[in-house]
């Protein structure tokens, strides 16, 4: 249409040359998270669910996404009426589970055992979180991909119950895609609800919902809110994957990247949401390759049917100029980014200087959507710069790793002065008489 070619969408430009560094500072800002207000409106949503268990999450699926159902619970085997999909389709979900799947697989560890010192053996081996609960968000949104990079790492890791919770659509089901991915997964039970009422049921467990030990999985700030909630309850003994906040990307580019290939990552982003964020490093480029990644954006935007969500985030989104390759990785860390794109040249030579970010897309020919979909990475990644410390969901977010030792009479000879001695030091004379019988049984004092 005439009016949407009236006003350009284009970023703002600030080069990191004149700038101050209170200027760039503030484009590498992330907008303030509000979570205190929701909590107040969390929190009896959270006590129903508590008090009147599946009666109470009925009551709420009605108030808050209009449905009134039978039952919340829709229990495996799921009927295939349920997931009906086209060839197509289906194939395209088999391809990304196939690659999630080999990934994940691989980062199965073994069994570790050092010998720290003649007979002390110290092992460490991985076992599976028992039963997860898996958010996959959106009541009109369809959302195999995030169904299957919860689902796949928790199948993986050997979970032994995967409950996944999805708020229904008007006419009460899920969408078949999802109900495919759940089965698939070999997931026991499909929660048919959202928000904190769904996060509150696996927290604590209703009659038809099994509680669960970890919650994972995006979704709204009511969903993200009952997560931090019952993260903090010890009555529920529930933890989560990480904290979560709007997505975001960086590129990284240089005058040789193809400025469409630039502006379609920039756009594939913003596209997200007007709170995506979205920046763009420009390392050493002239006035007329800045202006082709301007012109290109503006042109692809046009034709994106989410062109006005994309107009209000791109208002927000800065390119920043640098001037070399090392300045543009140095900014970016701090950043810590979730998704990273390098459009430069040698861009795989310049992985090993990224320390913070979620997941990095090296060189032209990978853009985030292989990522957010089928090269076989997890796109549950760390936003709001938690890539600082924090890891993306992966198998071992399903997993928790126990420790052990085997001490035999040497071992106790090895270290059992050491123990005896730190343990008076801290004045606990039952820990040195634990050692202490022992090695004056063994003839050893
Ligand atoms: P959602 O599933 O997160 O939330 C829907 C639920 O919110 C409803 O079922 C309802 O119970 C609850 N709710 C709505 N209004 C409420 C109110 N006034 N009070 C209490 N509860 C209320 O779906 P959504 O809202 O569409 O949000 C989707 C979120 O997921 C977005 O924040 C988006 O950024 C994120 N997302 C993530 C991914 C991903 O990482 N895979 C993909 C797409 C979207």
């Amino acid at each position: 249409p005439a009016e949407l070619t009236d006003s350009r969408i284009v970023m703002k430009r600030l080069d990191s040359a004149t700038a101050t560094s209170a200027e760039v500072a503030a484009a590498l800002q992330r907008p303030v998270q509000q979570t205190s207000d929701i909590m107040k409106l969390v929190q009896p949503i959270i006590d129903l669910v508590k008090t009147k268990g599946d009666v109470g999450i009925l009551e709420l699926t009605e108030k808050f996404d209009h449905v009134k159902l039978a039952s919340p619970v829709l229990r495996a085997p799921f009927a295939s009426e349920l997931m009906e999909l086209t060839p197509e389709i289906k194939s395209a979900i088999d391809i990304s589970i196939a690659n999630v799947e080999k990934f994940h697989t691989a980062q199965l560890t073994e069994t570790l055992e050092v010998e720290t010192c003649p007979g002390v053996v110290c092992s460490r081996f991985a076992r599976p979180v028992e039963t997860v609960g898996l958010y996959v968000p959106g009541g009109t949104a369809v959302l195999p991909s995030t169904s299957l990079m919860l689902g796949v790492p928790a199948k993986v890791a050997g979970c032994k119950n995967i409950i996944l919770a999805s708020p229904p659509r008007q006419d009460g089901t899920l969408t078949p895609e999802v109900v495919y991915v759940a089965h698939k997964i070999g997931a026991k039970a499909i929660l048919l609800a959202g928000g904190a009422q769904a996060v509150a049921a696996m927290a604590y467990g209703t009659e038809s919902v099994p509680k669960c030990d970890k919650i994972m999985g995006p979704g709204n700030q009511f969903v993200t809110a009952a997560k931090m909630h019952v993260q903090n309850d010890t009555s529920a003994l529930c933890s989560i994957d990480m904290p979560a906040g709007p997505s975001e990307v960086l590129v990284i580019c240089d005058g040789k990247a193809d400025p469409d290939f630039v502006a379609s990552d920039l756009l594939s982003q913003a596209e997200h949401g007007v709170d995506s964020q979205v920046i763009l490093l420009a390392v050493d480029m002239t006035a007329e390759q800045l202006e082709a990644v301007d012109e290109a954006v503006h042109r692809q935007a046009l034709v994106l049917p989410r062109v006005e969500i994309v107009r209000k985030c791109i208002a927000h989104s800065t390119t920043l100029l640098v001037s070399s390759y090392e300045a543009a990785i140095a900014l970016s860390n701090q950043y810590a980014p979730e998704h990273l794109i390098l459009q430069i040249e040698e861009a795989k030579s310049w992985v090993a200087k990224v320390n913070n970010a979620g997941s990095i897309f090296v060189g032209a020919y990978s853009p985030e959507s292989c990522g957010d979909y089928s090269s076989g990475t997890n796109h549950t990644l760390p936003t709001y710069g938690y890539a600082k410390m924090y890891s993306g969901v992966n198998t071992a977010t399903f997993q928790k790793f126990i420790t052990s030792q085997d001490v035999s009479p040497a071992g106790l000879k090895s270290i059992g002065h050491a123990v005896m001695t730190l343990a008076a030091v801290e004045g606990l004379e039952g820990h040195r008489n634990a050692v202490k019988v022992r090695m004056d049984k063994l003839g050893l004092l």
